[in-house]
């Protein structure tokens, strides 16, 4: 079990509660010639401690709009609350350290360190975040305890061309645990592995929340998306459904549910 900290965000945020509200998003990229409007006006809630999942077609916004979420980058314009505060004030340097802090990412095509180990991969993590404010002696003892909550505690000395797809992409999300961030965001996670192994990882993601975790997931695939426990639907940097997110609905002849 990966013990949740009473002083991040998680706690103060019970289940189901507002966790990051997003309104009025727009991001626009202006060339010469013209405006391409990526994201178009996007209000949404992402409660806490669920699996969310943005769901789209390839060039619909997602990743983009991922980034907005975690202040990777900046909108055009409108804002983005996450928890009590609004990101949109804040330095890139207090960005950074604050991402570092309450955000764990995971990759669709893994990027561990090919070297090392699953176990060494997951402490490496531990040595860049400064273990998330856990004792060095610690480490390798919480290492252990993130892969097996990420469902490969047999396998943590094995190195990465020893592992499966999936196995890789569970060592990922061990290496995302590692320094206790509230929220994870994973894009397009399952894009790389096969249905099954998808679910499996699907799966084993829904199960953080009950962690405390907040599990933000991105993904163009519409059945792993109805999975999850609320969903945000864009099509064109619009939104034209949603599950238990609060969401403004563009209207437009696009709108499916
Ligand atoms: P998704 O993740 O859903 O596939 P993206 O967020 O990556 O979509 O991109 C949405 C749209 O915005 C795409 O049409 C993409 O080509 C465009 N886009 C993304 N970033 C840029 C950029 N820096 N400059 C121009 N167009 C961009
Ligand atoms: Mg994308």
């Amino acid at each position: 079990m990966v013990q949740p900290t009473a002083s991040r965000p998680s706690a103060a945020f019970p289940q189901g509660s507002s966790l990051i509200r997003v309104e009025h998003l727009t991001h626009a990229i202006n060339t010469r010639a013209h405006r391409t409007v990526i994201l178009d006006d996007v209000t949404f809630t992402i409660p806490a401690q669920r699996l969310f999942a943005i769901n789209g077609p390839s060039g619909s916004g997602k990743s983009t709009l991922l980034n907005m979420l975690t202040g990777i980058d900046r909108p055009s314009s409108g804002r983005v609350i996450f928890g009590a505060e609004e990101l949109g004030g804040r330095s890139e340097n207090a960005l950074a350290r604050w991402r570092g802090e309450h955000v764990g990412i995971i990759f669709q095509f893994f990027q561990l360190v090919p070297t090392l180990t699953a176990m060494e991969n997951v402490l490496l993590a531990l040595e860049l975040g400064k273990g998330g404010g856990l004792p060095r002696r610690a480490w390798r003892e919480r290492a252990r305890m993130c892969l097996e909550t990420a469902g490969l505690g047999a396998f943590a000395h094995r190195l990465p061309s020893e592992l499966s797809g999936g196995q890789q992409q569970r060592v990922a999300i061990a290496r995302a645990l590692a320094n206790d961030p509230p929220v994870l965001v994973a894009d397009e996670p399952t894009g790389n592995l096969d249905s099954r192994t998808a679910h499996g990882v699907f799966d084993t993601l829904a199960s953080l929340t009950q962690e405390g975790k907040t599990v933000i997931y991105v993904t163009h695939d519409r059945e792993l998306a109805a999975r999850a426990q609320a969903r945000l639907d864009l099509l064109d940097g619009r939104i034209v459904g949603q599950h238990g997110a609060n969401a403004l609905i563009a209207s437009s002849p696009e709108v499916w549910s």
